[in-house]
């Protein structure tokens, strides 16, 4: 502790540069935050602004990762967990130390030491992940990658929105080799350790030992994963020493699995070598899932964290938190913390009450491009058939390009998929109808106010 709190500021600002954090940002989140204790391998912090729960754990979600990495780098210390807590919690935990309290450890179910492997979490396996409509196509091909890691499938890239089981999938493939060639090296890093690894690398001015060690790291493995490569694109020398990486594994039939958020070809900026290299292998996409595999989920979870939970509550959640299992996770926990702080159990009234962050009320449907494509051309008075015509007529054409910049702006479809819908357009059509009408919003009033109130009907709340 001591030496974190000599070296706080030197991290805070080390952090600032590495992410490229405005000024603004950094003394609205980063400055007031204050080292409270260490324990159990947790970093717990405190911060000296507003206590609400979504700012916490906003706090946690943008900012705990970057720190955890820059102790690393800064003091060479890992911490299993860095927390934000409020400054309620921060003091309760005094009291409770001064008194010598017995804690109550919170069992978890997944405790077992970690076998030889520290990059894999053994908490993540194909066990504990329900298959549903939206990922079984990735599920079956990362259970096919585990099997027969380096040989049919090479490399694998698992695609999809946050909080979707992209990282659950390449754990689980990661444990399921790893439980059967307790021999084989197995290496997940995310994109950014690996990035921040290339720079480290760079900063020992290519140092030939230190670059020798990197190379040794990454290119004896038998399984490399590399997760949220979206974050390399961009930075050139990262790219650079990951193509080799790649090429230098991939020659020696070592199994490469890499996640994403979106397919290679919608990103636009990576270099076309890539695009070539992951063709070879296999795409697998995961979508948003459906109500029953929420509630197939949400229950798994339950019943590892050992909680009861009503029925009545476990809908409430699976039928409004539908895009991100993340958020569904985070609804439980929340209302587990409640329950055990209160001594309470749960109800619906509390819950509705503790889950307002997660929740966002009246959500009736789910707002898709379809749905988008189906209100304005009902607004226009003309048929979904149109929309998707080749008709360049310009009742048709402003409606066409006003639902392209709706799909673009409210749902997170790819612009294939949106094009897909209005007739088979490309991305770049889609694109330029979507600038058009914002610039067209930037400048009058009018389509301001229209586009509104389309917004209004595809979102009635
Ligand atoms: P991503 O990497 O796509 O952002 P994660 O793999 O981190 O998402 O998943 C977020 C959380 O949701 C994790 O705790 C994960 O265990 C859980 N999760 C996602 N999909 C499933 C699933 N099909 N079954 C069980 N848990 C899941
Ligand atoms: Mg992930």
């Amino acid at each position: 502790m001591e030496e974190l709190v000599k070296k706080w500021n030197e991290i805070l600002t080390y952090l600032k540069t590495e992410y490229e954090i405005s000024d603004v940002a950094f003394n609205s989140w980063l400055k007031p935050l204050e080292l409270f204790q260490i324990e159990d391998n947790k970093l717990y912090i405190t911060y000296n602004g507003d206590q609400s729960s979504m700012t916490l754990s906003y706090l946690t979600r943008k900012f705990t990762t970057p720190l955890k990495i820059t102790i690393e780098e800064l003091i060479n210390q890992q911490y299993d967990e860095i927390l934000v807590i409020s400054q309620e919690d921060a003091n309760q935990l005094k009291k409770e130390k001064d008194v010598e309290h017995i804690k109550i450890e919170e069992t978890l179910p997944f405790e077992e030491k970690r076998m030889g492997n520290s990059s894999i979490n053994p908490r993540f396996t194909f066990d504990n992940f329900v298959v549903g409509r939206n990922n079984r196509f990735a599920q079956t091909a990362a259970l096919a990658v585990a099997e027969s890691p380096g040989e049919f499938y090479n490399p694998l890239y698992i695609y999809g929105g946050p909080g979707l089981g992209k990282t659950h999938l390449m754990q689980a493939i990661g444990n399921y080799i790893e439980n059967q060639n307790p021999k084989a090296n197995i290496l997940y890093v995310t994109s950014e350790e690996f990035t921040n690894e290339v720079i480290e690398n760079m900063r020992t001015n290519n140092n030939a030992t230190a670059m020798q060690r990197f190379r040794d790291k990454y290119r004896t493995v038998d399984v490399l994963m590399v997760d949220d490569i979206q974050f390399i694109i961009g930075k050139e020398a990262t790219q650079e020493e990951f193509f080799h990486t790649f090429n230098a594994l991939h020659a020696m039939g070592k199994q490469i699995v890499i996640s994403s958020d979106k397919p290679p070809k919608d990103m636009e900026t990576l270099d076309d070598r890539f695009k070539s290299r992951f063709d070879m292998g296999l795409m697998a996409d995961i979508g948003y899932p459906d109500y029953e595999t929420r509630m197939a989920i949400l229950n798994k979870k339950i019943e590892e964290k050992k909680f009861n939970l009503d029925e009545s509550i476990r809908k409430y959640i699976a039928e409004n938190i539908q895009s991100n299992i993340r958020e569904i996770e985070g609804a439980l926990n929340k209302l587990i913390a409640f329950s055990r702080l209160e001594k309470i159990d749960i109800t619906m009234e509390i819950a509705e009450r503790e889950l307002q962050n997660f929740i966002s009320p009246n959500i009736s449907r789910e707002i898709t491009p379809q749905l988008i494509i189906e209100v304005v051309a009902e607004h226009f008075n003309i048929t979904v058939d149109q929309m998707a015509s080749k008709n360049r007529s310009s009742s048709v054409v402003r409606p066409r390009q006003i639902a392209m910049y709706l799909c673009n702006t409210m749902t997170s479809s790819s612009l294939q998929a949106i094009g897909l819908l209005l007739g088979g357009r490309d991305h770049s059509t889609i694109i330029h109808g979507a600038n058009k009408i914002e610039d067209e919003i930037d400048k009058e009033e009018a389509t301001r106010n229209l586009v509104e109130t389309i917004k209004k009907k595809i979102n009635p709340n």
